[in-house]
């Protein structure tokens, strides 16, 4: 596929995320914050998602330092991509909607957070990091550079291992019972439909 029709549906594409998240970004802001686990290797994770899901893509879209790691894509994988849109908005939407006030981008438990397990949380625990998955593979169908292209999957996949045990860690320190059986009952990245 032509390359200027792969760069603008993925600037398109990433627009999107920001309209997606930034009311909710500007909302979380007035929470007071009862427990912080923003330690340093939770702000390194960060910054290196940072690198890896706008840096580097920003890197491949207007200069050619990344030329060495270019390849032409094949057509199959460039409307997989672009299939992987809509759904990859759509659960971003979904889990910052109904996570609510409860959000925040990094680990924290905020005054009056409560354990939500309905709507996208009904059946997974971790449905804005899947919607997180999407976009990570959304970035390497669209950018035929083996750097640009992998560099969220490889980033956000590390923070995705190191995170959700500290994170489940902190969500059952503070609602004990409650969220042990939500685990039981849900998937993590994955709707569990038995049970
Ligand atoms: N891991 C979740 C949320 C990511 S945002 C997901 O992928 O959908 C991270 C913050 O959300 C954490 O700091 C925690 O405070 C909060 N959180 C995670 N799961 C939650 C839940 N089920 N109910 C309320 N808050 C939750």
């Amino acid at each position: 596929m032509n390359l200027w029709i792969l760069k603008i549906a993925f600037v398109v594409f990433m627009v999107g995320n920001w309209v997606i998240r930034y009311p909710f970004e500007k909302k979380q802001k007035k929470n007071t914050i009862v427990v912080d686990q923003k330690t340093t290797t939770e702000k390194v994770l960060l910054f290196l998602v940072f690198l890896g899901l706008f840096i580097l893509p920003l890197l491949f879209l207007v200069s050619p330092w990344l030329g060495f790691a270019d390849f032409e894509a094949p057509i199959g994988a460039s409307i997989a991509g672009m299939l992987l849109i809509p759904p990859s908005w759509w659960l971003f939407y979904r889990s910052h909607k109904d996570l609510g006030m409860n959000w925040s981008p990094s680990l924290e438990v905020r005054e009056g957070h409560t354990l939500i397990t309905n709507g996208v949380y009904q059946r997974m625990r971790h449905p804005m990091y899947s919607a997180i998955w999407l976009w990570c593979f959304v970035q390497a169908l669209l950018l035929p550079n083996l750097v640009a292209g992998l560099a969220g999957l490889v980033t956000f996949g590390l923070m995705y291992f190191i995170r959700v045990p500290q994170e489940e860690k902190m969500m059952l320190d503070k609602f004990g019972e409650q969220y042990e059986n939500y685990r039981q009952r849900t998937g993590r990245i994955l709707p569990k439909m038995s049970g």
